[in-house]
Parts: C-alpha cells; sequence; structure tokens
C-alpha cells in the first residue's frame, strides 16, 4: 500500500479506493490533467477537505479553481473511514480545551463540532444520497472507574456546551442499546448519524463540479514550485500554473510534496474489517439499535456499527507502515477484537478488509492555514476525527481565504501546524505506545 513516509508520489492508475464502500458500485472518473492549464487557485487533493473548499469557493465567493486529485475522488481517507458523523476532532477531550484555551474559547469550538454536522446533513437534504443512517453514537467506558466522568460530561456538554447526550448506566445500555458486550456504562449523542463516507465524497465532487470546479483524476503532483508570485504543479502528463496553492492532502501526501507541510501531520494506518451480512440469530446475539455507532473510551479504540446491509463493521489501529498494511495479521488482529467483544460471532466471515491514512499532529488539534507570503493554505491535523470537520474545516478554508471576517474566533487558523521534532523517530515511537496499550489490553488495564 502507498506510504506518504516512503514513496516519492503517490500511485495514480486507481479508480476507486479498496473499501467496502466502494465496492459494486459504479464512479464517474474525472479526465486526468494533460497538458499546461491556468487557474486562479488550484486545490490538491479530492477528499471532503478539497472538495468542500473547492465548492464552498465557487459558490459562495464566484472563485476560479481546479481540483486535482492523484486518482478519483474518495480515494484518501475520505472512501475509506467508517462513516461516524460525530461532533469533534483532534484529541483534545473538552476539559483539556478548556484548560488550553479558556470557558469560551472551548465553547465556541463545541459550537464548530456542532455547526460541521449541521453542514454534512444540509449536504445530504440537498440531495447527496449517502445510506444515512440516524441511529446515534455510544461512547462505551472501557472501565467502571471512567463513568462517572463521562456523566459529568454529559451534564457539561448539555448545560453549557449546547449539545443534548444522554448519560447511560450499564443496565440502559443493555436494555435499550447494546446487549450483546458487557458494560459498565455510557453516555449517548442522539444526533450522530452514519453515512457511506465514499458515497457522500462522490456526491460532493458532483456538487462542485456543478459549481464549476474543474476537478482533474488520476494526476499525482510530483512536484510543487512558486516563481513570479505563481504556483506551478506538475504531474506525469500536464502541469497548471495558479495564484494560490491549497493543500487538502491531509494524511496522504509525500513527506517532500511541499516544504510548508514537511513533517507537520504523522501519517498513522486505520483499519476497518466489514463481515458478511449477520443473520437474524447474529444480530440477536449482537443486540444492537438500529443505525447505533459504538466507540470504547481506550487510547486504542475499537468502533463499530451494524450496516443497513446487516453486515457488522468493526474497526482499529493498523499496520505502522504501508508494505505491511494488507498483511492478514492486521486483519485477524480486527477479527480477535470483533470476538472479544461480540464471543458469539465465532462462525462469522470477514468480506473485506481495508486501510487508510489519518493525519495526527504534534498537539492533538488540526489547524486550517494561510500562510500568505506564500499564497499557500492548507487544513489538516484531524487525528483520525474528521469526516464531519474536513468538510467544516473546507468551508472555512475559503472563508480564510476570500472572507477571513466571516470566521469566528478559534485557535484553529491561528498559527501553523507544529513540527514534529525528531520525525524519523515517530514510528518507533508508535511501536513502543501500541505494545503497551497491547500489554494493557491483556492484563485488563
Ligand atoms: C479507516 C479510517 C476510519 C475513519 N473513520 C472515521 C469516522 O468514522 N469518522 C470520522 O469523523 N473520521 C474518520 N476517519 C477520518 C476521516 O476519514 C478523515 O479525517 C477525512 O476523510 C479527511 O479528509 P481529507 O479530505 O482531509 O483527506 P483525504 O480524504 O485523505 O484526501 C486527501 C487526498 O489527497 C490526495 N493526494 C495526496 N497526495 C497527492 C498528490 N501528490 N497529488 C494529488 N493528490 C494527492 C489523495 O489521493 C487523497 O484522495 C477515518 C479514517 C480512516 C483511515
Amino acid at each position: 500500500m502507498y506510504d506518504p513516509l516512503v514513496d516519492q508520489v503517490p500511485p495514480s492508475n486507481e479508480t476507486k479506493p479498496d473499501s467496502f464502500w466502494a465496492a459494486d458500485k459504479q464512479a464517474y472518473q474525472y479526465p486526468p490533467l494533460t497538458g499546461q492549464q491556468k487557474t486562479d487557485v488550484v486545490i490538491i487533493g479530492g477528499g471532503y477537505t478539497g472538495l468542500s473548499c473547492a465548492l464552498n469557493l465557487a459558490q459562495e465567493f464566484g472563485v476560479e479553481c481546479a481540483v486535482i486529485e492523484a486518482n478519483q475522488p474518495g480515494w484518501g481517507c475520505s472512501g475509506r473511514n467508517g462513516g461516524f458523523v460525530l461532533p469533534g476532532t483532534g484529541r483534545l477531550s473538552v476539559k483539556q480545551m478548556r484548560e488550553r484555551w479558556g470557558k469560551s474559547v472551548s465553547q465556541a469550538i463545541y459550537r464548530e463540532y456542532l455547526d460541521s454536522i449541521d453542514s454534512v446533513e444540509s449536504l445530504i437534504s440537498d440531495g447527496i444520497d449517502c445510506e444515512r443512517s440516524a441511529g446515534g453514537y455510544l461512547k462505551l467506558a472501557h472501565k467502571a472507574s471512567l463513568v462517572d466522568g463521562l456523566h459529568r460530561q454529559a451534564a457539561e456538554l448539555g448545560d453549557e456546551y449546547g449539545d443534548s447526550i444522554v448519560p447511560l448506566s450499564a443496565s440502559d445500555i443493555s436494555n435499550k442499546y447494546l446487549s450483546g458486550t458487557p458494560s459498565f456504562g455510557g453516555i449517548y449523542y442522539p444526533n450522530a448519524v452514519g453515512v457511506n463516507p465514499w458515497m457522500l465524497c462522490q456526491g460532493l465532487a458532483k456538487k462542485a463540479q456543478e459549481a464549476g470546479v474543474k476537478i482533474y483524476g488520476n494526476s499525482a503532483i510530483s512536484e510543487c514550485n512558486r516563481s513570479n508570485q505563481k504556483h506551478l504543479l506538475s504531474t506525469s502528463e500536464g502541469s497548471i500554473t495558479a495564484n494560490t496553492l491549497i493543500v487538502a492532502t491531509n494524511a496522504y501526501a509525500q513527506r517532500n510534496l511541499h516544504s510548508g507541510l514537511k513533517d507537520r501531520m504523522f501519517p498513522v494506518l486505520s483499519s476497518i474489517i466489514v463481515t458478511e451480512p449477520l443473520s437474524e440469530a447474529e444480530l440477536l446475539t449482537v443486540g444492537m439499535a438500529e443505525g447505533l455507532m459504538v466507540m470504547d473510551t481506550r487510547p486504542l479504540k475499537y468502533y463499530y456499527r451494524i450496516l443497513p446491509d446487516k453486515r457488522l463493521l468493526f474497526g482499529g489501529r493498523g499496520a505502522i507502515k504501508g508494505k505491511h498494511a494488507n498483511q492478514i495479521k492486521y486483519q485477524n488482529a480486527l477479527k480477535e477484537g470483533l470476538l472479544s467483544t461480540f464471543p458469539n460471532l465465532a462462525n462469522v466471515k470477514i468480506s473485506s478488509f481495508w486501510s487508510g491514512w489519518v493525519s495526527v499532529s504534534l498537539d492533538d488539534y488540526p489547524r486550517i492555514y494561510h500562510d500568505t507570503s506564500a499564497q499557500t493554505l492548507y487544513s489538516g491535523g484531524y487525528c483520525g476525527a474528521g469526516l464531519a470537520f474536513s468538510i467544516q474545516a473546507g468551508k472555512r478554508l475559503a472563508q480564510l481565504y476570500c472572507a477571513p471576517e466571516q470566521l469566528p474566533d478559534l485557535p484553529y487558523w491561528k498559527s501553523p501546524l507544529k513540527i514534529f521534532p525528531l520525525a524519523s523517530a515517530r514510528r518507533p515511537a508508535l511501536q513502543a505506545f501500541y505494545a503497551w496499550e497491547a500489554l494493557k489490553r491483556k492484563v485488563g488495564m
């Protein structure tokens, strides 16, 4: 599998991601960039960030822009994720945000999270068909000692952050939400929805194209240069010149694609398995409410949901290096996680397994940044929680460029992503973290 820390350029001959979401579905193919083209704003990356930014630039501000995608829209994370549309991004809890920035800023950030769900919902109500299911999201405490803290968090989010989250005891959970796996308690977000993420991305691309955006597929940018106030981007078949560059590659950019982003994100693999459709008896043993999405509170989480056609999707950590991503041991490790959660599914068959790169930022929150001196913007570092947020980030990128006075006062656009010191130590450190978490899980910590 492509590895952004190793490969000089992503592949450019693929039509779809290898996820369950895109299998058996027709995809419109956007033509490659050929010859010498010109535009006002060029965006690298045809995922939610790039496409949402392009749509907003064209629709709200009348800006001429082009999206250049190495493969086809949704080939990166946006066609590979779990489809959980949740409030949040990065890895900071509300408590940590309050300690870092104070209460009113943390409240404004949470409003942004809620707005990001509204942004997805409004795309869906505008006609994007992406198999939306409204079952809410259950956050399960993995230790009894965490339940009181989760319940306090639910109360605070309701009283002071404008959300409506329901505290649940272990018996509430087994009676109403999830009976097939033991729990200590948790909290329930009724407004979270599930989607087919690849279909959402396809719909976004079509909308952007209808708004006048040029989308080029199968066009991996191998070089980005700037001279005489112009950006010049090259692929194997063509080039494009633009006044402004927006890098929306998130974790998928090769390390040397753009000097302004070098070592500011850490690409980490996340993997998913999907089972064959469960029988009625198996569904009963899982005992999950319709459309419900579940995640636990471990630092290395498992997340799962039953899909509309009754398959169980189960996700968690992947390999460390791209060249190992498809090894059977990572699929088996997820299956072991699935069986430890639902021991009665011993005979279940896995029908799909895939991985994608999420981007971790050094200080656990993303940035949507404009380097005015280089006429370059970027957004990324969502730490694996970016379905709804990257769609919102695309809108904010467009505002940051065209009308920064419209932006709320949030830390996201005030500084660039931080550079990882000792960048080459990132993978060994991740390996050590995984070993430590595996040990904790084994001894029941
Ligand atoms: C397995 C998995 C599960 C996840 N589950 C969830 C979830 O349930 N909920 C949630 O909120 N988040 C989830 N995420 C995270 C979420 O998918 C991402 O945050 C989001 O999709 C990021 O979108 P993006 O547009 O910024 O990046 P991407 O969708 O990754 O798009 C970047 C694009 O840039 C292109 N690109 C890179 N380099 C070049 C180049 N040189 N030339 C041209 N194009 C280039 C790539 O081909 C890629 O298509 C998950 C991620 C993974 C991998």
